[in-house]
């Protein structure tokens, strides 16, 4: 496997393709008369692009934005504070994956709930979440379905075998999120021009390459692509290629793990149990068709409908830019907030929360690279 990736590490190939890309990038930046402008739309890219330094080594060519590919980050305020009320009920364990826990709400955050005495665990499988509720029937525990396709299926199951093992004490908050909708709304909004996308890499391990084929009808050339920086690069010479010939197609650039159809088992796992509706993004609003919710034979596990909570007015925290970011409107440097008030020990927004937030990104790995583009 080492040896495997080693060509997708293997410092000479990504020379050849950072030549290559700059080639392409030039000419087709020509042709436009300014940056081409690329969008990835997976938190891990973020991280992965800012960790090898491209921005730095590609930005005088090409504008790489981050756009709504951190399922954390993308997590409305108005959930976040439903997520803090559930927290505060009595008899309620919360249960949620890690970065979720230090998002701030409007006015809390599930970290500050549990320094106020809130029980809220950290599980890193719903799974274990089945079996810690199944252990505990003296409890009400309610998981957080944060996450896009890759984490649906894994909550799918776990409802299903609570259902299988008649458990009355466990619940889900579905916030699952779906991301064709959000690139077709990215797509329909006249203020953000992308010229093309790369695609996620796990995300599209669960729902194929087949999936994004209504990017065509946008003459949108876009490239699923893995994490590793050659996969990276290859996949954004491809899309500059596209750009060049005029031939934009959804090309799969990550053969080793995503197929044409995706992942039929865990489509099945998620058509079972859950339904598409509606869903409310950071920064983006409602997207229709763009969110999962409990299909009937499940209701009985939808804590949304199981508890009583107080209505929410969510405030967004003054100068956080968050939401602009999320649709690549801005840069986390273009936040004024940026490194100033906002840093991941004293985190404003999510995007500095999460380890898939773009700020964080930024932050760790970028905030010394060129000029401060600040308001302030
Ligand atoms: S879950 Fe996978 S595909 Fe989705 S944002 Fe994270 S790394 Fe990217
Ligand atoms: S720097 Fe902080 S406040 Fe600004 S957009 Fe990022 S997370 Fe939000």
């Amino acid at each position: 496997m080492r040896e495997f990736l080693t060509k997708f590490r293997d410092p000479e190939i990504a020379r050849a393709l950072i030549k290559d890309v700059r080639h392409l990038a030039t000419r087709v930046a020509d042709r436009l008369g300014r940056r081409v402008v690329l969008m990835e739309v997976c938190g891990t890219h973020t991280v992965a692009i800012s960790r090898a330094g491209l921005r730095s080594l590609l930005g005088d060519l090409l504008d790489l934005r981050s756009g709504p590919g951190c399922p954390v980050c993308v997590t409305d305020y108005a959930d976040v504070d439903r997520m803090v009320a559930l927290a505060r009920l009595p008899g309620v364990t919360v249960g949620t994956f890690g970065d979720m826990v230090r998002v701030p709400g409007s006015d809390s955050s599930l970290e500050r709930e549990r320094a106020a005495g809130a029980d809220i665990r950290i599980f890193y499988s719903p799974a274990d979440a089945v079996a810690w509720a199944a252990a505990h029937p003296e409890r009400e525990l309610v998981f957080l379905g944060v996450g896009f396709e890759t984490t649906a299926p894994a909550v799918a199951l776990s409802i299903k075998e609570a259902g299988a093992r008649g458990l009355k004490n466990f619940s889900v908050y579905v916030n699952h999120k779906l991301v064709p909708p959000a690139l077709m709304a990215l797509l329909e909004d006249p203020e953000i021009k992308v010229d093309g996308f790369i695609l996620p890499g796990h995300v599209s391990a669960i729902i194929g390459r087949r999936a994004y084929s209504f990017l065509e009808a946008f003459r949108l050339p876009a490239a699923i692509t893995g994490f590793e920086t050659n996969d990276i690069l290859e996949g954004i010479r491809q899309i500059l290629k596209m750009m060049w010939g005029k031939e934009p197609r959804v090309v799969n650039g990550y053969t080793r793990v995503v197929r044409e159809e995706g992942n039929k088992i865990a489509q099945r796992e998620m058509a079972a149990v859950f339904r598409v509706g509606d869903a409310s993004w950071r920064g983006f609003g409602v997207i229709p068709g763009s969110g999962l919710t409990l299909a009937a034979p499940f209701a009985a596990f939808d804590a949304a409908a199981r508890f009583t909570l107080p209505p929410v007015v969510p405030r967004v925290p003054a100068g956080c830019a968050c939401g602009e970011i999320l649709k690549g409107k801005l840069t986390p440097k273009e936040c004024r907030l940026f490194a100033v008030a906002c840093n991941p020990t004293s985190p404003v927004g999510p995007c500095m929360v999460s380890s898939e937030g773009a700020c964080a990104a930024y932050y760790q790995f970028e905030r010394h690279y060129g000029e401060r583009a600040n308001h302030a």
